[in-house]
This record gives structure tokens, sequence and C-alpha cells, in this order.
């Protein structure tokens, strides 16, 4: 099923039709406590529904929820039928203007000047006093709404229109569900996670650290997150290295021409940040992307068809404009590090080529247990200037790739308009612990940059050949990818990914010098170890280890220091096990060295 069929499903449920409802019963429930109050829009959402008002001096808190439940209360009680009538669009200003709605004029016009109105007619609908513009459906009456179906949520500022330059109104959030169970449990699952939300993990575990004044979307990363980065960089150079790829280095900041020729100007322009003069005639860029270096790195000699594929690597920095209210933790950010390649190779070895690019994947994703996802072919839009013009090719990229996916057995959805502006990709799609969707995955066809660069290949028959260029991302950025795995294993990390490897709990002062040798030992051989040489008790000691969720915490008292062994508990497993200290050196050194997903 297509996104837009699954929204004209929900559009029809009964379930839309509550929030709906419920939307003008809070509305008006609103305006009984604030009855200057203007309205903007209210529609029914994912978990429930919100409306935005304009509050003027009288705003309002959750600490009003309460009063405002009572009433909606109240007007399900009455049992207010909904009612539906249309108005001309000068009928509709003067009802509208009695109330002072000014915002809701304002649509009213658009809806009428776009041509959305039907005949130019104007959809309301009342129930009890309240009279709201919209096109429904709604239930019958106010006393259809289940009995504890709701419950108001929270209070967000939300600019009119979404336009910073508008005024900022009072977004009040609410939930609702069918009936009462089923938001009990929607909240019981919200709270589990929350729990495991990358962002209070992110500063429970010292990962990651944003400030105000460094600016927002942009993190630092902690020595404890530092580590998950670098330990997946170093695995994924091996990864590569047995795939074939050659890893490069480029630079940050680039010549404006560059992107001229990639036409990520004015394509990406968007989401690029201002440029810089440099020495008063030049301007340079921050790098939105890294494509363009390679581009120019495969075109710095001349390439044979017995050179292809060549597959250039960087995992870079990267920087983008991304707006505001979308920046999330280390989901979405401003500067981020990019598991980068970019494959040039012969028309014939693009099916291959992606093919295996689709196993690499396969083969990340099944060792770190991303088992949740959906594929999504990113198709282009036509007549969308978002996209490179010319048909053709767009149809003939789009067509290798579904049959990439199908000869392979990867079930996709399709979904236009998601394409990259040069060419058709295949993005994996995961949903976060708080149900927000975002690609981690990117793997792309492209059939513009080769020519935009004059990029060519000798072929076998000696003439001058374009190659194709696919572009891959496995692990996505480390922002976002860690963001995920953060998410994944509730901040338990397996012991080659753990922060801290091993937490070494002496058991008293007498094994403390024992113990420390231990430490040096398992430094030696470049084990992330902790010793607790605290004085606090053992017991507490070992509740620390498990708050900072350490894999491994190896117990040592008088006995372990005679038999030479430890007492070892794994994270979340309640029961300890013994084991002679150089098998369990040896047994955290294998983890660590074949990634074991311990
Ligand atoms: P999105 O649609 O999520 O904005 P994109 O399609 O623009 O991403 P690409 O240019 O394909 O992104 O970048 C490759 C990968 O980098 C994406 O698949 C995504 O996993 C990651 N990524 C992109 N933008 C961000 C960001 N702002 N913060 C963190 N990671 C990002
Ligand atoms: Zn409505
Ligand atoms: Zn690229």
């Amino acid at each position: 099923m297509k996104a837009s069929e699954k929204t004209e499903e929900y559009k029809n449920s009964g379930l839309y039709k509550l929030r709906h409802s419920l939307a003008h019963i809070m509305a008006q429930a609103v305006l009984q406590i604030r009855p200057n109050a203007k309205l903007g829009f209210g529609p029914p959402v994912d978990n429930g529904f919100y409306y935005d008002f304009d509050f003027g001096q009288e705003p309002v808190s959750s600490d009003d929820f309460k009063e405002i439940e009572k009433n909606m209360k109240k007007i399900i009680k009455e049992k207010q039928a909904f009612q539906t009538f249309t108005k001309s669009l000068s009928e509709a200003e003067s009802m509208l203007d009695e109330t002072d709605q000014s915002y809701k004029i304002e649509y009213a016009k658009e809806l009428v000047e776009t041509g959305k109105a039907d005949n130019g007619q104007l959809n309301f609908y009342k129930n009890g006093p309240f009279v709201d513009m919209c096109e429904g459906p709604h239930l019958e009456d106010t006393g259809k709404v289940p009995k504890g179906s709701f419950k108001l949520d929270k209070i967000a500022g939300s600019y009119w229109r979404g336009d910073e330059k508008r005024t900022m109104l009072t977004r009040i959030y609410a939930l609702a569900f069918e009936n009462n169970q089923e938001l009990k449990d929607y909240i019981a699952k919200r709270e589990l996670a929350k729990q495991r939300e990358h962002r209070k993990l992110g500063s429970e575990l010292d990962l990651f650290y944003i400030d105000e004044e460094v600016g927002v979307g942009l993190p630092m990363w902690l020595p404890n997150g530092t580590v998950i980065r670098e330990e997946l960089e170093k695995w994924v150079h091996e990864v590569e290295f047995k795939h074939g790829f050659k890893r490069v280095s480029t630079p940050i900041i680039t010549r404006a021409s560059l992107y001229y020729r990639s036409g990520h100007l004015p394509y990406y322009k968007e989401s690029m940040y201002p440029p810089m003069k440099i020495d008063d005639k030049d301007e340079y860029y921050l790098r939105p992307m890294i494509c363009p270096h390679h581009h120019k790195i495969y075109d710095a000699m001349p390439r044979s068809y017995k050179d292809l594929p060549i597959r250039l690597a960087e995992y870079g920095d990267v920087f983008r404009y991304e707006k505001h209210g979308s920046l999330s933790g280390l989901l979405r950010v401003r500067a981020m590090c990019m598991n980068d390649a970019h494959i040039y190779c012969e028309p014939q070895q693009v099916e291959e080529e992606f093919t295996k690019v689709m196993e690499m994947y396969k083969f990340y994703y099944d060792k770190l247990r991303l088992g949740n996802f959906r594929v999504r072919l990113s198709l282009h839009e036509k007549d969308n200037s978002k996209f490179v013009n010319n048909e053709d090719e767009w149809l003939r990229s789009e067509n290798i790739v579904r049959d990439v996916l199908h000869k392979n057995n990867i079930d996709f959805e399709e979904e236009t308009g998601e394409a990259a502006f040069y060419g058709p990709k295949v993005d994996i799609q995961v949903k976060n612990v708080m149900g927000r969707e975002e690609t981690v995955s990117t793997c792309q066809l492209d059939f513009v940059m080769p020519e935009r660069f004059d990029l060519q290949y000798t072929a076998s028959d000696g003439t001058q050949k374009r190659p194709f260029i696919i572009h891959r991302a496995p692990l996505s950025t480390h922002e976002r990818m860690i963001s995920f795995l953060i998410e994944l294993y509730g901040g338990a990390f397996p012991t080659w990914l753990a922060p801290v490897q091993v937490l070494l709990v002496p058991v008293n002062e007498t094994v403390m010098e024992y113990v420390s040798r231990i430490k040096d030992q398992l430094f030696e051989k470049m084990i992330r170890v902790e010793m607790d040489d605290s004085g606090d008790k053992f017991n507490k000691k070992i509740r620390k280890g498990i708050v900072k969720k350490i894999p491994n915490i190896w117990i040592i008292g008088n006995n372990e220091m005679e038999q030479k062994s430890v007492t070892w508990r794994r994270y979340c497993v309640n029961e300890q096990t013994n084991s002679s200290l150089e098998e369990a050196i040896a047994t955290v050194v294998r983890w660590r060295d074949t990634r074991e997903m311990d």
C-alpha cells in the first residue's frame, strides 16, 4: 500500500472522525475559558489531534488542562449534533468577523482564491454553539465519544502556517484512541519508549552533548560517544577494504563553481549554508555532500575499463541547513559525518554493483540486529523543479533499480518525489522509539553527474564512454546511525561497541593491588577497562556499573584472588558465573576482535 492510500484509509476511519470531532470539542471547551482566543488549524494526527490558538495576552498553560477537560466532558454529555452547511466567501467572512476569527478568514480567502473550495462554497460544521470551517467527517454527535478515550497531552509553540515571520500560536496536543484501554496502552508504551530515547540515554551515558552556544544541531561527541563512532568506523574500514573500496580524503569547503557544475546550486541550495568570500573574489561553500569531490578524483587521471569499477570511500564531514523545528538530538543535525562512497562502473556492471551494495547493507543490518525497517524505492516526480529534467533517463534508471530489487527478492514500497535530484534511491527507512521515521541507509543510481563532470573511461573497444555512478551510505551518518543504535540497544551496547567494556569491582582493600594489576593487563590488550577503587560497598559499585550499562562486571574478592578467577556479572543477567581470569580475558578480547553481539 502506498503512503497516500494509507492516509486515505485513515481519513475514512472511525478513529479519524473521533479525533476530528474531539478537536472541535476541545476548541469549544477552550473558548469557554478564553472567549477571545482566535483559532488556527485543528487537525487529527497519528496519536490524537491538536488545535492552534492565538491567546493574545491571556496565555493558557497545562495548569488549565483539568478545566478544559472538564468542559469537554460536559460538551460530550450534551450530545451536541454535528451539522454541516456551506457559505460563500462573503457570508463566511462576515460570520467569522463577528467572532474576530482573522486566521480563519485568511484561510477561507485562500481556499476560494486557489480554487480549493467547491464552487467557491466553504464548508462549515456546527455543534452546539461552536462553528468551525472544516471538511469533516465527524461523529453524529458529541455523545458518541467513548468514555476515557482522550487526554490533553502537551503545549507547544507553532507559527501560523509554519511561517517563522508570522504569529507564534499556542498548540494544544491531545491523545485520542478508540477506547480507554487503547489510550492507556499507548501512554504506557510511550513511557517505555521515553526511557530508551536517545537524547535521554545520550546524556545519562555521557555519549554526546549539545550546547546552545556552540549551536543547535551541532552535537559534540564526548569520550564515550566517540568510542562508538570510532569502533563503527574501524569496522567499516575493514568491510569496505574487503569489498574493494579505496579510501580518500577531501576538504570540507569548496569553491562555488564546483557546486554549479554538480547542480547542487541551485538544486540543493536550500540545504546549504551561505557562501564565504575568500580573497575578495571567490565564494566558498561548506560542503553539503561529498560526491563532487569524489567525481573530481575520478576525473584526475585517465580511466580505462580495466580499472572499473572504481570505488572511492570517505567517512566525511558534511554540513546541511536543516530547519530548526526538524532537528532532534543526533537524529537530524546540521553537522554530520557520513559513511559515504561512490562507485564508478560500466553500464553493464551497474546491476552487479548495486546488488553487492544491497548485500553489504544486509550484512551490516544483520550484524547490528537492525531488524525493523522498510525498503523504499524513491522515485522522481514529473515536472517538479526539484529533479533534473530528463524524463527518459529517469524512467530508465528507475527501472534498473526496480529490477535489482525484484531480482534480489527485496520487498519494497515505491514513493514518488523522494529521489535525489540526480537519480532514484533505495532508502532503508527505520522508525525510532518515538515513532519518527527517517532514512538510515541509502543507495542511489546517478545518471546526471557523469555528464555534468564529463566523466569518461576508455572502453574495451577503444572509445570514450561515460561511467555510471552509484552513491551509497549504508551506515548513514554517525549521528543518525548512533541515535538509532542507542535506542535499539537501550544504551546497553555489546562489548565491542561499549564505551567501557569491563568494570572491575574489588570487594575489599586487600585485593585492591591485585585488581589494579588485572586492570593493567586488560589495558595492555587495549580493552576499555575501569576499576572502581572508591570506598563504596561492593554492591553499590555493581549498581553503579549497571546504571552505566557496562556489559561486563568482574567482581574480585579474596577467593577470586586465590583462585585467579573472577565472578562475572553480565549486564541484565542476574546470575553470576565464575570464570578463570585467563579465560575471562581471552573471552572479552575475542568478543572485541570478532565484534560479537554478546
Ligand atoms: P533526509 O531525506 O533524511 O534528509 P537525504 O536523502 O537528504 O536525507 P542523503 O544526501 O542521501 O540524505 O544522505 C545520506 C544519509 O545521511 C541519509 O540517508 C541519512 O541517513 C543521513 N543524513 C542525511 N541528513 C542528515 C541529517 N541532517 N542528520 C543526520 N543524518 C543525516
Ligand atoms: Zn472538523
Ligand atoms: Zn554522493
